[in-house]
């Protein structure tokens, strides 16, 4: 098949012209890539149940893990599900259109081949107006996963979608690289108390704000143990493996807190080889501290004859003695992070390393999104220093 590749001239403000053909493949049961405020997406209608296989087969996804309907407007949720709990309407109110999925107990008018099999089915309403406009001009809900390959990073450029799914669908709509970076924050509203079961750009301290406290399923909290299962089916999956092997460097609490408390030999060691480096210094401990041991494991496995990178963050950078190294964004921005988080990982996949060392990051506000997409890819391979 051959793909037609279709740029918005202004994404702000897309005109319905340039969208009416790929509405027109929605509506009849094609698939159509698409930029949205989180990752691209691969849409197709969510009412079709032939549309949702073809969706599975264009992505190599295992069928049983199920897609998300986006909607353009609070119109049209209703026809999609059999209630809408009050938590719902309170996050939609607050949160849509925006990075929320929320659970909602499906309708019959809803096909299974979109559930994946079950009786609940996952509803966003994308702020993003390019993917606002082409589901309001499709008319249908549409079913739409991250634009990759199951098992790669999910794109956050249409060149990525190009990539994973040139020939296999009728038109990716480029809108130019998306905002956000990871996707959605998904929350279960069907229960008494709402439950994440995959972190977000909506993040827990904002949701805790709103309803005083919320759960967090305990699936997404650490590697999958016997016997518990995902309230996401898809989370149970591991994600994306990169190439080479990836491991995280965290920094035991007890080690903050020496790097915290002058007098301590820890604090004492850090500051003089701060000193001694003569450089003007803008890092803070913490972050020199956590540079210097990435670097370290990197080096030492250098040393075998690897091919090593690190992933390492603007600040620190210079720090890093090893050949290849790539900024995932600044320390100082959790945005930064987690918009550039997964072309950094398709860029080490196109460099073949064989293993990669990446700085972490503070699992609070965005940070907990960030770090289980890395926890996720590096098999939760985690180096405690
Ligand atoms: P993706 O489409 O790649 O963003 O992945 C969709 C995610 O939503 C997967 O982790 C699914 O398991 C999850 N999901 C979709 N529908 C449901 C549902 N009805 N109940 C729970 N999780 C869902
Ligand atoms: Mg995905």
């Amino acid at each position: 098949m051959d793909t037609k590749r279709i740029v918005i001239k202004d994404k702000e403000n897309p005109e319905d012209q340039e969208l009416f053909e790929a509405a027109r493949i929605l509506r009849e049961g094609g698939l159509v890539a698409f930029p949205t405020e989180t990752v691209y997406g691969l849409g197709g209608n969510a009412l079709d149940a032939d549309a949702a296989r073809k969706i599975y087969a264009a992505k190599g996804r295992p069928s049983d893990n199920p897609l998300i309907a986006h909607i353009s407007c609070m119109e049209e949720l209703e026809p999609l599900v059999r209630e809408i709990p009050e938590a719902g309407r309170v996050l939609a109110e607050k949160y849509w259109p925006g990075p929320l999925t929320m659970i909602f107990p499906k309708s019959d008018l809803v096909p299974y081949s979109t559930t994946g099999g079950l009786d609940t089915v996952a509803v966003r309403m994308p702020s993003d107006p390019t993917a606002n406009r082409l589901i309001r001009l499709a008319g249908v809900p549409v079913a739409a996963p991250s634009a990759n390959t199951s098992g790669r990073p999910s794109p956050t450029t249409a060149d990525h979608v190009w990539q994973d799914m040139n020939g296999k669908i009728e038109m990716i709509v480029d809108g130019g690289p998306v905002g956000i970076g990871v996707e959605s924050t998904i929350v279960d509203v069907s229960g008494p108390v709402p439950t994440i079961l995959r972190p977000g750009a909506i993040t827990q301290e904002m949701l805790d704000e709103l309803f005083g406290h919320v759960m967090v399923d305990p699936a997404i909290l650490g590697p999958m143990k016997e016997g518990v299962r995902p309230k996401a089916p898809g989370m149970k999956y591991k994600h994306y493996a990169p190439k080479g092997e990836l491991t995280l460097i965290e920094l035991k609490d007890e080690t903050i807190k020496a790097l915290y408390t002058p007098g301590s030999r820890l604090y004492s060691q850090v500051s003089r080889m701060m000193a001694d480096s003569g450089k003007n210094w803008k890092l803070d401990m913490e972050s020199f501290y956590m540079a210097w041991k990435v670097n370290e494991a990197a080096v030492q496995r250098e040393q075998t004859g690897a091919k090593v990178g690190v992933i390492c963050t603007d600040e620190t950078m210079d720090e890093y003695t090893v050949a290849v190294k790539r900024s995932i964004g600044r320390r100082s921005s959790q945005d930064s992070v987690a918009h550039n988080l997964y072309a950094v990982l398709r860029d080490f996949d196109d460099l073949g390393v064989d293993y990669i060392y990446s700085e972490s990051f503070a699992d609070t506000h965005l940070g907990s999104a960030i770090m289980n997409r890395l926890n996720k890819a590096a098999g939760y391979h985690i180096l405690m220093v």
